[in-house]
């Protein structure tokens, strides 16, 4: 269909329809569409994503935007007239909202559910201001006097500028400066300006040179540049360090040349913030932009217009970037493919951004590039069948990968240490510091401790809301939650038996950093975990304090086994390496081994070589032991072979049904009722096999945030014919308003 056809049918659309579709967004109602006549005079005009204003009840006129048409009002509704189209050039178009229909359809969430995520609802507010800046240009000498010509004379001299700031430099007026105008003498000019994040970026230094690639490094670049202008899927295994950004940037570099645009994603907020920098020093500050849900409405409606008006070349963010209008796309590139930050797992849309980003790399013809150096089982089951793997297995300089030595804590008991440091790691850390080089710390767990029990009753203090024990935190010296926002102070007695024995058990990342201070009196310690980062951009502050030698130990959460990049570094520890893998749930091994490979990928970047230890209870697990040797392919081997026999992803697509009430008797009689009208369906149409359900069980997390939770599994085998099954028999149902149906489609976790 030619462009010029297909607009003639979208402004029919309004022609040929007597109510518009608008979605709106009300205080107490939230974002919801309802249906309003169009006048005649507005018909020819009317189009999908234009922004209007619409009267709603005592509230007067209100903002929304046009997602749809149609011929009929659903039942006993009376549609009011539309009053005014705000402006005729839409914020999106068809395509757009078909993209986020199929988002809605694959996630079984409504429409309203994708458009909130997606478009900034600054959009709805009446003023929207666009800021503006006046510039002033120098024409001609003219017919001016003597100081008018040293005003004009200056002008010459500075070129365009902003009027304001010439008005200062030249000692002049406004009105001075009109008349100048008048006479033709300057030119006044006024231009839209955007509040763009990456002013902060901005340097006169030329772009940086492109290094050139090694052999492997151009290998994996050929194969990607031979599949530029099609869609495919390819996975880049890279080991940390190997060069994979270069090999992304040089394939960036040939698709602007092509014309064309690139979206590409980091897995979380401060990743994509240095990888925009990076990416604004190579190819400019003017054609890249940034993307995440921590900018501002403000900044976020901006930068969608200049995405719109084609300025933006390169769009860099976290996962709602796959959201921004990018239009003529020719690359996705996703980094730490393996992350769950792409998933969203509340609100919905529970979307996972590789797969939305899947669908959009399909819709543009482009490739799209995956890269880990641990990468996602089923990513690489999937790049594995089809031939779409790309391998870098050196690092760059060929500095070796870190020595992990594994340490058996058993042992060390039954020497008598009972403390959370082995004596090796100790040892190590001491001589690290003497050597004046850096270390990490990695302790998976936030808060002080992992339960308060009391000694006298055995009580543990468990959340009011949620049934899951409450955990200290000693800055605050306050119980917390991890599962909901619940915090109370910590109590002085047995809220049981009143007895004062109470007890902070098990270890937590504060308890770590206390006991390294007392270890480590002398050395420069920095906690890193999300409860360290009160203020905006901390993260990056701390990070950029480590890489410049100011601090010497590092301790924290999963954070800090991400993006850092620091030569400096000899030494990780990691205090409980069977943390992650004790999690009763399908992907514990995967997410350990990616944690612990990670994490040693962070020792020995420079010319130092790096020394690793991991303590634990358990050094014969195999997701420990390859690990250890940073033995991706042993690994994906058992790991492989597990979920084939468990019929899990990739053998399987999961859908996660959980049913939630305060009460919990209602809550599992709820689910055991859709479960077997499941059952039922499925078995009378004999696909109980490739459709298997399971369940329904309480969730590993039975209460959460005052809900008893009861969940049903549905393993798909049957691709998209399953999924639309599985949505229609749920889009039938019908529940008590007191029991809460929520869906996840493709779970990171099944908790
Ligand atoms: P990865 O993303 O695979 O972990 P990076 O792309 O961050 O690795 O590269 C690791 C380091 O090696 C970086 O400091 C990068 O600048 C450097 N590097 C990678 N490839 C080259 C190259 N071809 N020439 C010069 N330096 C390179
Ligand atoms: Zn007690
Ligand atoms: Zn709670």
């Amino acid at each position: 269909m030619s462009e010029n056809t297909k607009k003639t049918e979208e402004q029919q659309e309004g022609m040929l329809n007597k109510y518009a579709l608008v979605l709106t967004s009300i205080k107490g109602i939230g974002v919801k569409t309802f249906s309003y006549l169009i006048p005649e005079d507005l018909k020819p005009k009317i189009k999908i994503g234009q922004p209007l204003l619409v009267p709603f009840g005592r509230m007067g006129l209100i903002n929304a935007f046009v997602v749809g048409f149609s011929n009929y009002l659903p039942e006993g509704i009376k549609a009011k007239n539309i009053s005014k189209i705000l402006d005729e050039t839409p914020i999106f178009d068809v395509d757009y909202l078909k993209f986020l229909e199929w988002v809605a359809d694959y996630y079984f969430c409504s429409i309203q559910n994708v458009l909130e995520c997606a478009v900034p609802l600054k959009f709805l507010n009446a003023e929207k201001k666009e800021l503006s800046q006046k510039f002033v240009e120098f024409v001609t000498f003219g017919n001016a006097n003597k100081r008018q010509k040293e005003i004009l004379e200056l002008l010459e001299q500075t070129g365009k500028i902003n009027i304001a700031d010439f008005e200062k430099a030249a000692k002049t007026t406004r009105a001075t400066l009109k008349k100048l105008e008048n006479t033709g003498c300057i030119k006044i000019t006024e231009e839209k300006i955007y509040r763009n994040p990456l002013e902060i970026f901005k340097t006169n230094n030329p772009p940086e040179p492109f290094p050139k690639l090694t052999e492997e490094q151009t290998a994996a670049y050929e194969k990607i540049e031979s599949h530029l202008g099609s869609y495919e899927k390819i996975l880049l295994h890279g080991v940390t360090s190997s060069g994979k950004t270069e090999v992304y940037f040089k394939a960036i570099q040939e698709v602007l040349k092509q014309g064309k645009n690139v979206l590409f994603l980091a897995p979380e907020i401060a990743l994509a913030s240095v990888l925009t920098k990076r990416l604004a020093k190579r190819f400019g500050t003017e054609i890249t932009a940034i993307w995440h849900s921590g900018i501002s409405e403000g900044e976020k409606f901006d930068v969608w217009q200049k995405i719109k008006n084609n300025e933006i070349r390169i769009l860099a963010g976290a996962r709602s970037a796959v959201f921004a209008p990018l239009k003529n796309i020719g690359l996705i590139i996703i980094d730490e493919e393996h992350e769950s930050a792409y998933k969203q797992t509340m609100p919905a849309p529970r979307y996972d951004a590789r797969t939305v980003a899947q669908k959009l790399a399909q819709l543009n013809n482009a490739p799209l590039v995956l890269g880990s150096a641990t990468p996602d089982v089923s990513s690489y089951y999937y790049a594995k069948n089809t031939g779409s793997l790309i391998k870098m297995k050196k690092r760059y300089n060929d500095y070796p990968l870190a020595k992990v030595r594994v340490i058996d804590m058993k042992e060390e008991r039954f020497r008598a240490n009972n403390g959370i440091f082995s004596k090796a790691l100790v040892n190590a850390v001491e001589e690290n510091l003497r050597d004046k080089k850096q270390t990490i710390i990695l302790m998976n767990r936030r808060g002080f401790s992992t339960y308060t029990q009391c000694l006298a009753c055995g009580e543990v203090i468990q959340c009011p809301n949620c049934a899951i024990p409450l955990i200290f935190h000693s800055q605050t010296q306050t119980l917390k939650c991890h599962y909901c926002d619940h915090e109370e102070p910590m109590p002085v007695k047995c809220p049981k038996c009143e007895s004062e024995a109470l007890k902070n058990c098990g270890t937590g990342v504060q308890k770590v950093e206390l006991i390294a201070q007392k270890l480590f009196p002398d050395a420069k310690i920095v906690r890193l975990d999300s409860d360290a980062l009160a203020k905006k951009n901390l993260h990056i502050e701390i990070l950029d304090e480590f890489s410049k030698g100011n601090i010497d130990i590092l301790i924290g959460t999963q954070m800090l086994a991400k993006g850092l990049d620091n030569p400096n570094v000899t030494l990780v520890g990691v205090i409980n390496a069977d943390n992650s893998f004790n999690l009763p749930d399908f992907r514990s091994s995967e997410r350990g081994f990616q944690l612990l490979t990670q994490v040693a990928g962070r020792a020995g970047r420079g010319d130092n070589p790096g020394e690793v230890y991991f303590q634990t209870y358990n050094p014969e697990f195999f997701a420990l032991e390859t690990a250890k040797e940073q033995d991706y392919e042993s690994f994906y081997k058992t790991e492989i072979q597990s979920r084939e026999d468990f019929d899990y992803p990739p053998f399987s697509k999961i859908i996660r049904i959980i049913l939630s009430s305060k009460n919990q008797y209602r809550a599992e009689r709820s689910a055991q009722e859709i479960a077997m009208r499941l059952n039922d369906v499925v078995n009378k149409m004999q696909i109980s096999e490739p459709l298997s359900i399971l369940g329904p069980v309480a969730c590993v997390i039975e209460k959460l945030q005052e809900r008893y939770r009861f969940q049903i599994l549905i393993k798909n085998k049957l691709e998209e014919k399953g999924h639309r099954f599985i949505h229609s028999f749920l889009s039938q149902i019908k529940l008590p308003d007191d029991i809460k149906l929520t869906v996840d489609v493709d779970p990171l976790d099944i908790l």
